[in-house]
């Protein structure tokens, strides 16, 4: 329970610390004094590397994030490039078959 009140009349505020010697640790203030019983030994030694190891794998979702917008980047390229040799074959296909069928019709007439 947090004393909102210190015993000198004035209005606390609740405060957290991120130190390394007391990360995470909260703690009531008042503008004269603080009070808290200090952090065990064993929360001192931990929770900076609970903090490290939370750094370091923010630092890896940064750099997979960035990597995979380069790999977006890279797989729309790759699908433009697609659909221009495919837009290519088609247009080579509708041109070749139309120079085939002009051919036939230039035959087709002179038949007749
Ligand atoms: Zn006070």
């Amino acid at each position: 329970m947090v004393r909102e009140t210190c015993n000198c009349g004035r209005q606390t505020l609740l405060m957290t610390s991120w130190t390394d010697t007391n990360p995470g640790r909260r703690f009531v203030q008042c503008p004269q004094y603080k009070v808290d019983p200090e952090m065990c030994q064993r929360s001192k030694e931990i929770i900076p590397g609970l903090l490290w190891s939370k750094n370091k794998i923010a630092a890896e979702v940064e750099t997979w994030k960035e990597m995979t917008k380069v790999q977006q980047g890279n797989a729309r390229r790759l699908k433009m490039y697609l659909m221009l040799h495919w837009g290519v074959i088609f247009l080579w296909l509708f041109f070749f078959k139309s120079g085939a069928k002009g051919e036939n019709e230039v035959g087709e007439e002179a038949a007749l």
